[in-house]
């Protein structure tokens, strides 16, 4: 039993964006919540956090690349043979539930449009989401794809603007520039800003404070599994305490709250009474893997065809990589059969890497040895671990410097070319041009 992290999780074939996709942390404390603060009190000054979050995401991104789809019921899919991961009000409305398979939702409901989900351009959004925030202010924890912490310290100030009409500027600016409708909760801590943001949701302005004032109606309000770090688990033995609210957990004392849930139970308490404990840290943290993967339009026994999928992947991945400017001393190659057996074969490197040309060579390795001609194959995927940042690294004795410069160059290059005429405009490791190129969206930067 723990207090658990509530980041969001996301699917499985979903391209992580940097820094902080963390998968979810599982038992004990959140580690996270109490890591180093970039946030200094102001000298007697009060500290306000603003947490943003973009309203179905995935389903807005969609409207702002097609705004044919506003007012439409839409349903985002994970792949062609996808499930259910996002839904607009409307789909919502129709009874659309989350995570149903494609076939069956089109039977069910087949006045929803369903779209597959286009990662790529979602990154792309968020980051332009993401700009306009750090615009307002120098501390910005970017929480998820679609959420982000915002230090509102002193902004009020700088800004001539009380909080309300500072939030208002802001969602006002997002759905100008980038058009996507964002939710925002002001409060003095995370945990209470979050809570502000879920009630929020239930206005018609889409921003909620949480003061001195309104700050007990709310934890009144809040059902004791709504509040931010505590899970379902969790909530159930609370509530065998006689704890059904976020407010009945504040009026029990601290030793009490201690014997039973530690520390991480302590800041929870703070943070409901409006105590910043868990401050916002900008602070990059290297994720723990990269991958991608993707299901194929139709099944395939075709060898170079894989490889060719396989490149796509590699490259989405090397691409991550060199951004958040490290290298893998782990390659792993992920093959999934028409009738869902998985394979999967990984090797450790003692020279890290981040160029498609040298780490498809490997890759192509592992999956010949995984692949049957006589066996036909849904998906392929690519896993990366055990990163090293550039500044860190040691050059193996026996590899030439001059190769890996020039190997750096080029796949800094490509990252450049990409930026200027979309995705994919060079393709990396493929091994049969006349092999259908069938996966993926090519996607230009213009479209978005
Ligand atoms: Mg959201």
């Amino acid at each position: 039993m723990s207090f658990d992290d509530r980041k969001a999780v996301y699917p499985s074939n979903f391209a992580t964006p940097h820094p902080n996709p963390s998968p979810t942390r599982g038992e004990g404390l959140n580690s996270s919540r109490c890591s180093n603060t970039t946030t200094k009190q102001t000298a007697g000054g009060k500290k306000y956090i603003a947490l943003v979050d973009c309203d179905s995401f995935f389903v807005s991104c969609e409207r702002k690349l097609n705004p044919e789809l506003k007012g439409l019921p839409v349903s985002v899919v994970s792949g062609e043979r996808g499930c259910v991961i996002a839904r607009s009000r409307e789909a919502k409305a129709l009874g659309v539930p989350m995570g149903i398979p494609l076939f069956q939702a089109v039977e069910k409901y087949p006045e929803c449009i369903y779209i597959p989900a286009n990662h790529y351009a979602y990154t792309i959004i968020s980051k332009m989401v993401m700009n306009i925030l750090k615009e307002y202010s120098p501390n910005v924890q970017v929480y998820s794809i679609d959420e982000a912490f915002v230090d509102f310290t002193g902004l009020t100030r700088l800004y001539k603007k009380n909080l309300f009409k500072l939030a208002l500027e802001i969602q006002e600016k997002i759905a100008k520039e980038v058009d996507i409708p964002v939710t925002i909760g002001v409060s003095t801590s995370k945990t209470l800003a979050k809570l502000a943001s879920d009630k929020a949701k239930n206005t018609k302005s889409r921003i909620a404070l949480a003061g001195k004032l309104t700050r007990l109606e709310l934890l009144k309000r809040t059902e004791i599994d709504e509040v931010w770090g505590i899970g379902r688990r969790l909530g159930v033995k609370l509530r065998g305490y006689g704890i059904k609210t976020a407010y009945d957990f504040i009026q029990r004392d601290d030793a009490w709250i201690q014997k039973r849930f530690g520390k991480n139970g302590l800041t929870t308490k703070a943070e409901l009474l409006g105590i910043m404990v868990s401050p916002i840290t900008n602070e990059i943290e290297l994720p723990k893997s990269i991958s991608d993967t993707k299901s194929f339009l139709e099944f395939s026994s075709d060898l170079n065809f894989l490889k060719n999928e396989l490149s796509i992947h590699i490259h989405s991945c090397c691409k991550r990589l060199r951004k958040i400017d490290c290298k893998t001393s782990t390659i792993g190659v992920i093959l999934k059969t028409k009738d869902f057996r998985t394979y999967y074969e990984k090797v450790n490197l003692d020279c890290p890497l981040n160029f498609e040309f040298d780490i498809s060579k490997i890759a192509f390795e592992l999956l010949e040895k995984m692949f049957d001609t006589s066996i036909l194959y849904r998906s392929i995927g690519i896993v990366f671990e055990n990163f090293t940042q550039n500044s860190e690294e040691q050059l193996s004795l026996f590899e030439s410097i001059p190769n890996r410069e020039k190997n750096e160059k080029l796949g800094k290059s490509l990252d450049i070319l990409e930026q200027k005429f979309g995705r994919n405009i060079v393709r990396t490791g493929f091994v049969d041009k006349d092999v259908p190129f069938k996966q993926g969206f090519l996607t230009s930067p213009q479209d978005i």
